[in-house]
């Protein structure tokens, strides 16, 4: 790989109560970088007492937090946003370094993402209103939203800044502390945003430590001073965080993994279509998004044509080190993700009647065998029962299957456990209407294939989680409890 500038430390600390410090085991994390296999910094490995040190921080700051008006708390959060304004293209080529996540295509709209969110909820933060019930003249019966206390949050490698900010901004705004295992992949930028935040905050409102999920994950979410918690990661580890908090009777927010459809009806056998069954499937992320529209379902009539017209678009993208302008897609992660990627690649190529309309496994020479490349790969002649179009792989893999009738295709859209998102191509708003009301996720899109937008009730059903974080109100939801004062005036 080419010399490349990114400016960051060799080594990060946790925030605690507005301090920067070292784990207190002194146990360490490196953390590899995937465009090129080298260890770029070295993070704490953080454990029970960290996050114990991180939880007691929280829980003093919380009363003095909880009763800064919120309007005040809103203007703090807007001015993190302006913060990081200065800083997105470092912050952006630190996100690529560490994830693997392409700077042109993704990891500056990251950054811009999560100053967005910032801002976001900075304006509605003094939105958390009550209601007041209309009983007669003399009594007044009124519900107040409080914060909960502190939060715990948990948020995954793959969009870590975007991900770990909507945590922060959202659960403030409401009057929470905040502590944050950030995930250990890809914790740099993350605690680049938290040095910036905690420039603007009281100290202990916000704390981050970084570890693995076994430690300091466990540790938060078996902390019994932590009033909610708050996760976004794989469904495996959502039925844990689950399990966990109904041993304390805690709230959760899950936001999960996804093996969502996308389908293309006849009369959408067009350019624009495969091109946004490109974007919808998420190849510009190496397929690492819960959103990602992994199952391409294409009418019989126009199968070929359309996956033609799929790798033509694919085509056009180059893969390379994400830290290149000219590169549209990046590196996976790290070696696991890369090896189980290739595991369902090799799995589904030896299915029968299955083969690569493009891609296969990764080169094992030349220059994109120095770090974890995988071309975008597109598998024709896959049943809805296979693995690889059942389990998420979270990978540039997407695998087509024909469908002739509606209702079939809505059967096997459906014959998931996950039920995060959907996309459905086709000229017909009836027929598009009937799909979306009748496919089992949480967000459809119906001709376009994007990213989440702020403000949206944006969540999965079924196994992909539970509650919504995205909008005011699931702030309101997510990051406060009800509660509810009669009052008889009379007396
Ligand atoms: P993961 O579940 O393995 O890890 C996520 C986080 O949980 C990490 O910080 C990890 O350290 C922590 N963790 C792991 N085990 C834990 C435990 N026992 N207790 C507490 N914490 C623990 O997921 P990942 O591989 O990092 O991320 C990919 C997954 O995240 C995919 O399934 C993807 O679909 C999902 N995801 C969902 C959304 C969404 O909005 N629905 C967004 C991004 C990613």
């Amino acid at each position: 790989m080419a010399a490349v500038t990114v400016d960051y430390a060799d080594q990060y600390l946790n925030l605690i109560d507005g301090e920067w410090v070292a784990g207190r085991d002194d146990q360490w994390i490196d953390v590899e970088s995937p465009r090129d296999r080298s260890t770029i910094a070295r993070v704490p490995r953080g454990g029970e007492k960290d996050i114990a040190d991180a939880v007691d921080a929280a829980s003093r700051a919380f009363p003095g937090w909880r009763d800064i008006s919120p309007r005040a708390r809103g203007r703090l959060l807007q001015q993190i946003a302006d913060a990081i304004e200065p800083h997105v293209e470092r912050i952006a080529r630190i996100i690529s370094a560490e994830n693997g996540n392409a700077l042109r295509t993704q990891s500056r709209g990251e950054v811009n993402f999560a100053i967005d969110v910032f801002r976001y909820f900075g304006s509605v933060a003094s939105e958390v209103k009550g209601e007041t019930l209309p009983l007669n003249s003399h009594v007044l019966d009124y519900s107040r939203r409080e914060p909960i206390g502190v939060v715990g949050a948990i948020t995954p490698w793959n969009a870590p800044v975007q991900l770990a900010a909507m945590k922060m901004a959202s659960a403030l705004a409401a009057g929470n502390t905040l502590v944050l295992k950030a995930p250990e992949d890809a914790p740099l930028a993350v605690l680049e945003i938290a040095t910036i935040a905690n420039e603007h905050l009281p100290r202990g409102v916000l704390n981050v430590v970084v570890g693995y999920g076994t430690e300091a994950g466990e540790a938060l979410i078996t902390n019994p001073d932590v009033g909610k918690l708050s996760f976004t990661g794989s469904t495996a580890v959502g039925s844990r965080i689950m399990q966990a908090a109904s041993e304390r009777i805690v709230p959760v927010s899950l936001e999960l993994g996804g093996k969502n459809p996308q389908i293309v009806y006849p009369d959408a056998n067009e350019d624009w279509v495969a091109q946004g069954t490109v974007t919808g499937m998420r190849f510009v992320r190496q397929g690492q998004s819960c959103t990602a529209g992994s199952r391409l379902f294409v009418h019989r009539s126009i199968v070929d044509s359309f996956v033609d017209k799929v790798t033509a678009n694919l085509s056009t993208l180059t893969v390379g080190d994400p830290l290149d302008e000219t590169s549209d897609i990046g590196a996976i992660v790290n070696k696991k993700q890369f090896d189980r990627v290739c595991g369902y690649i090799d799995e589904g190529l030896h299915g029968q009647g299955s083969s690569a309309a493009v891609g296969g496994l990764p080169p094992t020479a030349g220059p994109l065998a120095g770090g974890y490349y995988v071309e975008p790969t597109v598998i024709v002649g896959v049943e809805n029962n296979w693995r690889v179009a059942q389990e998420e792989i979270f990978g540039p893999v997407m695998c087509v299957i024909p469908w002739d009738d509606e209702d079939e295709v809505i059967r096997m859209a459906n014959d998931t456990h996950y039920g995060l998102s959907a996309f459905i191509w086709t000229h017909d708003i009836g027929r598009a209407l009937r799909a979306a009301h009748s496919i089992e996720a949480g967000w459809i899109q119906v001709n376009q294939g994007g990213g989440q937008v702020l403000g949206q009730s944006y969540g999965g059903v079924k196994s992909s989680g539970i509650g919504r974080e995205f909008s005011l109100e699931g702030m309101i939801e997510s990051f406060t409890q009800r509660k509810h004062v009669s009052i008889d005036t009379s007396r």
